[in-house]
């Protein structure tokens, strides 16, 4: 009689664990794969949601393809050749693919003459014990895997170039020199009078890394970004995207997330590493978001910035602050690809100018 209703418990266990891997299975089906990316790029989200769906290709595949056709259609100028033009009137390149499975990372920083940011990050990652290259070698380790060597300056990117030469090189990025940078172009030099702290902030011209998590149908999570970085930069400045911490993270145990906005100050925060890591302890992908925002803002409350998040359930959010709103896609075989939007905390329209300090 006892061992009868052991089997019988044990038939009963069966039973529940097999209702639990159907809507286990039905979960699955219905949240993966998932793309989530930065901004109101629709093309890019076809294009990564077309590898992961429909040609049931890897995270990583999407991840290259959705940021590639970013920088080939040069999304917002912010993204790709031709944009974002630095003091001396150059375009130079930042991107990241980062493998959660492998917790594996290929980085390019101020990628100069090579148009295909995303897809030299990935030859970092497959072909290379680093992490991250930059520069003029970067360049040079492209030429050698295969990529072309050309201009990324366009005719448009210099006419921004003159234009804001002929705005006193308003707005730029130095501080505590002279002549004074709020004034006047340089060379400047080092001076000992402290310039008031109060930082340039954003308007939308100056924001729009592409940022791109990805479940693939295998449950592998990877995560990538791709950027022209920041205008009128001073040469050789590496923003945030191509750091893994900062513009992209992403573990296969938990989640992935990223960021774009302000790079110089969302980067010494690692926002998306501490997305991560609220996610997991626990945190919604929201309150994820929210809090890698928040941690910022307490010495930033004015910085412009957005984080997307993405855990292993499929679930997904976003936070920002600085800006008026934060749009974001997400695909899923349940939504395809759906367009969302968030609105900023500290949200301030006049500083939310370009050039504006506040
Ligand atoms: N985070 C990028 C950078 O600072 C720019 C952006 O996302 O808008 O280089």
């Amino acid at each position: 009689m006892k061992l009868v209703s052991f089997v019988e418990i044990l038939l009963l266990l069966e039973a529940c664990s097999l209702v639990y891997a159907v809507n286990n299975s039905d979960n699955l089906s219905s949240n993966f794969p998932v793309i989530v990316i930065t901004w109101n790029y629709k093309d890019a989200t076809e294009k990564a949601w077309d590898v992961i769906y429909n040609q049931n290709r890897s995270a990583l595949d999407a991840i290259e393809e959705g940021c590639s056709l970013c920088e080939a259609q040069r999304c917002r100028k912010t993204v790709g050749f031709g944009g974002s033009p630095d003091e001396a009137g150059e375009t130079t390149l930042d991107a990241i693919i980062m493998d959660g499975v492998a917790m594996d990372v290929g980085g390019v920083g101020g990628l100069r003459n090579v148009k295909n940011a995303i897809s030299v990050a990935r030859k970092v990652l497959e072909h290379t014990k680093h992490s991250l290259l930059g520069g003029d070698l970067a360049t040079d380790f492209a030429v050698n895997m295969g990529f072309k060597k050309e201009s990324l300056q366009t005719d448009e990117s210099q006419a921004m170039w003159k234009q804001w030469k002929a705005n006193k090189c308003q707005r730029n990025f130095w501080k505590n020199v002279i002549p004074d940078p709020t004034t006047s172009c340089g060379p400047y030099r080092a001076s000992d009078v402290k310039d008031d702290e109060s930082t340039p902030v954003g308007s939308e011209e100056n924001h729009d890394t592409i940022g791109v998590l990805a479940i693939d149908s295998k449950g592998h999570t990877a995560a990538g970004t791709s950027t022209n970085g920041a205008n009128h930069k001073i040469p050789g400045r590496i923003g945030d995207s191509p750091i893994a911490g900062a513009g992209a993270y992403a573990d296969q145990d938990v989640g992935a997330a990223a960021g774009t906005g302000d790079g110089d100050i969302m980067m010494r925060f690692l926002p998306s590493f501490l997305a991560v890591e609220e996610m997991r302890y626990g945190a919604t992908p929201s309150a994820a978001a929210k809090t890698a925002i928040n941690r910022i803002v307490q010495h930033y409350p004015n910085f412009f910035g957005g984080v997307i998040a993405l855990n292993r359930k499929g679930e997904y959010g976003a936070a920002c602050n600085g800006m008026p709103f934060f749009p974001y896609y997400v695909a899923n075989p349940t939504l395809g690809p759906k367009l969302f939007s968030i609105q900023c905390s500290n949200f301030n329209p006049e500083c939310y100018k370009e050039g504006k300090i506040c």
